[in-house]
């Protein structure tokens, strides 16, 4: 091939890509709803999981988004330095959207800030945001994308606390997100959380949070055990599915960090829905696909 039928091959499975994390929720989300579901007792957050499974299966049957509102795309791109279309690809993201949104098809989210219209393409000034981490050496991509809807975009929140405030408020923090905005959301909820030194390094590594796999910890052992106090703390909320109340309130609670000032400390909170659209998809240099997150796909 070519460099234009690389450029064409990708986009075909990015477009595809894009419009089938729409439709079907990733294997970990899937089987955390039904855990949750089991450890519902009234009718109503019973009843509730119902409608979601029965939604889910008629989106995957009838091929039809997930939830009406599917978010703008936001791109996590680990790009090797020798992947050979590494100058083609924030472009060929873009167009990805743009027919993903014709033919899955996708609402139309992207409306230019200060000119105030819908460009109808899911794309405008700066979105899709695409995030770029470059791998020396490396010829392979990984690509993580995620659909920010409004509702689960809405509970997000930042600020840089005084250094004495400690851990004690960063809970404090975010359990007021979590119980002023968190039912902005449709529960149960992902909570992703940063800790960093500035209100940018938080906010990104909250959003980063809410790409990791369900189940899985932080890997310094006091910061996974914060993420479990903070799990227990939501969910003796009781927000139950769709905040109608019920025994739990989150998918999981994910923290992410890095060093930071001794004088601050930077604080986020990002929240993703009971329909957590992301999906992970990964080519070699040859564009050989894999998607990580979904089995048994074929774009
Ligand atoms: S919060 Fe999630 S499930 Fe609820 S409307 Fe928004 S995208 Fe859909």
């Amino acid at each position: 091939m070519n460099n234009d039928q690389q450029v064409q091959s990708m986009l075909d499975v990015m477009s595809k890509f894009v419009g089938y994390i729409g439709i079907k929720l990733p294997d970990d989300v899937e089987a955390k709803l039904q855990e949750l579901s089991k450890q519902e007792t009234s009718p109503l957050a019973i009843k509730i999981y119902e409608t979601m499974f029965t939604n889910q299966k008629l989106a995957h049957e009838l091929y039809r988004p997930s939830c009406q509102d599917t978010g703008v795309l936001q791109f996590w791109v680990k790009c090797g330095s020798k992947f050979p279309l590494i100058g083609e690809l924030e472009a060929m993201l873009k167009e990805a959207v743009v027919r993903a949104t014709i033919e899955t098809p996708l609402r139309h989210n992207s409306v230019e800030t200060f000119d105030e219209y819908n460009t109808g393409k899911n794309v405008g000034h700066g979105t899709p945001t695409v995030f770029w981490d470059i791998i020396p050496d490396s010829d392979e991509v990984e690509i993580d994308a995620y659909m920010a809807g409004g509702g689960c975009s809405l509970p997000g929140k930042a600020m840089v606390l005084m250094p004495g405030a400690g851990y004690e408020g960063i809970t404090e923090f975010v359990l007021d997100v979590m119980t002023s905005y968190g039912l902005n959301a449709c529960p149960p909820l992902l909570v992703g959380v940063g800790v960093a030194t500035s209100v940018e390094t938080a906010a990104l590594l909250s959003k980063k949070a809410l790409l990791r796999p369900l189940n899985s910890s932080n890997p310094n052992e006091r910061a996974a055990k914060m993420e479990k106090l903070l799990e227990d703390g939501i969910n003796s909320i009781g927000l139950g599915p769709q905040g109608m109340a019920g025994a739990t309130s989150v998918m999981g609670v994910h923290i992410e960090n890095s060093a930071r000032h001794p004088s601050t400390i930077g604080v986020a909170v990002n929240v993703g829905c009971w329909s957590h659209r992301r999906g992970q998809i990964r080519f070699d240099k040859a564009l050989n696909y894999t998607i990580t997150t979904h089995s048994g796909v074929k774009l």
